[in-house]
């Protein structure tokens, strides 16, 4: 692989598992040193880290809680004492708590904004703060920072029964395409990644019962699964230089999820 981001340093959260996992073993394949951020899966942030480690890559581990605002300081304070640097963020941490609105209590609607919403907020205020400080570095990017928040089909697809989900993701959408506007003539790049459906522990239950996928497929034009690499490849092209020119703006990566499948064969 092409060492697009060599002498690159990138913090991913939620690193531990699924897209974040992969995605970090990605961006240290191409040759940045990568921060992983965890949460509680001590042991899954490992498994990143050495797996980073055994293909000759650089990688530490980060425990925080991208939804608390001293957790985050301190996990920027880490990798800042640790790689002296910063030049991608992947704002990727998130999760579910799915109930239909009526039945939905305040603690799961405040934990899903917290950790998917608010998250992005403290860990971009921070990278934005010190691309700002840095600006560009010759030789190494041709942009000051770059930014890529992993948001969700369903910033665009209602979903019954996930409100607190959809309005999370709904929500960082319009953030990334302000503080995209905000920062994009400081050279800042900030883009989001929209995933379907890829098998990741987020879905577990729903991609290992035969039937759910059945029923899944119905919604995939492409007729498969997605996997962690798919979203992988296009975190890769969106921190590098390739992808310069992008900007405010957010790559499905959903086998065709968001074409209203439904409408397929329909009058
Ligand atoms: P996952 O459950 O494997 O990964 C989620 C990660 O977030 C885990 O590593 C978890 O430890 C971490 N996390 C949760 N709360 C945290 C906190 N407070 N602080 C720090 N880390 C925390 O699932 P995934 O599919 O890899 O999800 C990654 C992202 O992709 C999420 O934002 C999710 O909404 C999004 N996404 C996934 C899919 C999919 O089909 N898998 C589809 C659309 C969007």
């Amino acid at each position: 692989m092409e060492k697009s981001l060599k002498n690159q340093v990138a913090l991913v959260t939620g690193g531990s598992s699924g897209l974040g996992q992969s995605i970090c073993i990605y961006l240290a394949k191409a040759g940045a040193k990568v921060a992983v951020n965890y949460h509680s899966d001590e042991e899954g942030a490992k498994f990143t880290v050495d797996a980073i480690k055994k293909e000759g890559g650089e990688a530490f581990a980060v425990q925080a809680d991208v939804g608390d605002e001293q957790s985050v300081e301190a996990m920027f304070e880490k990798v800042f004492n640790t790689y002296n640097n910063l030049d991608i963020l992947v704002s990727n941490a998130g999760i579910q708590k799915d109930a239909p609105l009526d039945e939905m209590t305040l603690k799961d609607w405040e934990l899903v904004i917290k950790t998917n919403l608010t998250g992005a907020f403290l860990c971009s205020r921070l990278a934005v703060r010190y691309f700002l400080k840095r600006g560009v570095v010759e030789g190494i990017s041709k942009s000051a920072g770059k930014i890529i928040f992993m948001s969700s089909v369903h910033q665009e697809i209602p979903w019954a029964g996930h409100i607190n989900y959809a309005a999370a993701k709904g929500g960082l959408t319009e953030f990334m395409r302000t503080l995209s506007q905000e920062v994009a003539n400081k050279l800042i790049r900030v883009n989001s990644i929209a995933p379907g459906a890829i098998k990741t522990a987020i879905n577990e239950e729903v991609w290992k019962d035969e039937k759910q996928v059945k029923q899944l497929l119905k919604l995939i034009p492409y007729n498969r699964l997605g996997e962690p690499e798919d979203v992988a490849e296009v975190a890769l092209w969106l921190a590098s230089d390739k992808s310069e020119y992008v900007n405010g703006t957010t790559i499905f990566v959903d086998g065709g999820m968001s074409l209203y499948p439904g409408f397929i064969g329909n009058g």
